[in-house]
């Protein structure tokens, strides 16, 4: 680890052997680690930067001036919050800085945003799509059109983040396999629209991007370990390990909800049987609610089963609870994390559908890891993918360890 921007060059271990970590470079990992350390705690004063960026006071100063003279950084008013002494003043992203353009599918439509550093959307755009139809062209044309319409006309973007529901390999910028989205399949998502708008245009899966827009700009912000979790029609799970985004070979991960937990269970759309989305999403929660002759059955949700408030909902909602519980405990059992963000349709249950999900988890986790278990519902929700996606910009322009 350097420890001064101006120390002498040193030599460190590259790909291809030994490299001279000159002094431009050590400047440039001060810098990295700055952006990281806002990245993961939000707004910082000097000495709580050189603390956390372990970056050297005497090196700090001259980081925080060049990032304020590129207008990255702004000073804001001190933080008095009762503390005994000289008040920092606590440093943040200017309010239109680092701006970046997020790409997202929704029903029916490509949804983009003008996104800043500090997670504002700035700007937003909705072009019709019908997403399970829709030819290679027919979507790179609606994404292009929804990118115009908020790309600014006098300030530069850093670039353009895309996410997908589908396997992608991140690294070609392409969709392997979608069953939302077949069109993006080796549609040359990321290729194509960088040559067309000449801007950087990174492509990644949802359920991950959902996972990096809650560690960029959601409740996960500083905590390296944890899970998202996706709810609702299906399940997706984005990992955040040890401060990493985990994407793992070729970026096929995520796919929790096709592990088995019935043996011999009912089949899934995925062609195996007994997976965890056959017992925990919406279309399991519908067969239930008409099993048990529910009002609104076919429409259920727990939104909807929450307020009903009836013997039978509050039942099955149990039963939900327990079922999600099953992979979210195997999640804990696995990787010993201690917090899961819950999006997606059990947001709608409010604090008790999530104190029924949490406790069914811990009952099925191991009992050295169940008191630490938190489970949190997202915030963000809706929006922790778009802005996601502004978050694989931001991590790919500034070289972050997300
Ligand atoms: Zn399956």
């Amino acid at each position: 680890m350097p420890d001064s921007a101006n120390a002498p060059a040193r030599r460190g271990e590259g790909p291809d052997g030994p490299v001279l970590l000159t002094t431009h470079l050590i400047g440039d990992l001060n810098r990295s680690r700055v952006l990281q350390a806002f990245c993961d705690h939000g707004p910082l004063s000097r000495a709580e930067l050189a603390r956390l960026a372990g970056v050297p006071r005497a090196t700090i100063g001259a980081i925080i001036q060049g990032l304020l003279d590129d207008g990255l950084l702004e000073e804001q008013e001190p933080d008095r919050d009762g503390k005994v002494g000289k008040p920092g003043r606590p440093l943040w992203f200017a309010p239109h800085s680092a701006l970046s353009v997020a790409v997202g599918f929704g029903d029916g439509a490509v949804r983009a945003s003008l996104v800043s550093a500090r997670g504002e959307r700035l700007a937003d755009a909705e072009v019709p799509l019908e997403t399970a139809t829709a030819t290679p062209a027919a979507l790179l044309a609606a994404v292009e059109r929804a990118i115009r319409i908020v790309l600014p006309r006098h300030a530069p973007v850093l670039g353009v983040g895309v996410v997908v529901p589908g396997v992608c390999d991140t690294t070609a910028g392409e969709v392997i396999g979608s069953g939302q989205l077949p069109g993006s399949v080796g549609a040359g998502l990321a290729t194509t629209l960088a040559e067309r708008l000449g801007v950087t245009v990174l492509v990644d899966n949802d359920a991950r991007a959902q996972a990096l827009g809650e560690k960029w700009f959601g409740d996960a912000r500083g905590i390296p370990t944890f899970a998202s979790v996706q709810t609702g029609t299906g399940l997706g799970v984005g990992l955040v390990l040890a401060g990493q985004l985990y994407r793992g070979d070729d970026g096929r991960t995520g796919e929790l909800g096709h592990t088995q937990v019935v043996p011999d269970g009912a089949a899934c759309r995925c062609g195996l049987a007994g997976c965890w989305e056959t017992v925990a999403t919406l279309p399991w929660l519908r067969a239930q609610a008409r099993k048990a002759r529910l009002p609104g059955a076919a429409r259920a949700t727990t939104a909807s089963l929450t307020a009903a408030g009836t013997p039978g909902a509050d039942a099955l909602l149990q039963a939900y609870a327990d079922n999600l519980a099953v992979g979210l405990a195997n999640l804990v059992n696995l990787l010993g994390t201690r917090r899961i963000v819950l999006h997606g349709d059990v947001v709608g249950g409010g604090e008790p559908m999530r104190a029924r999900i949490e406790a069914a988890t811990r009952e099925r986790c191991l009992g050295y890891l169940r008191a630490d278990v938190q489970v949190t519902l997202s915030a963000l929700d809706a929006d922790a993918a778009l802005l996601g996606a502004a978050g694989l910009v931001l991590s790919e322009t500034w070289r972050l360890a997300v």
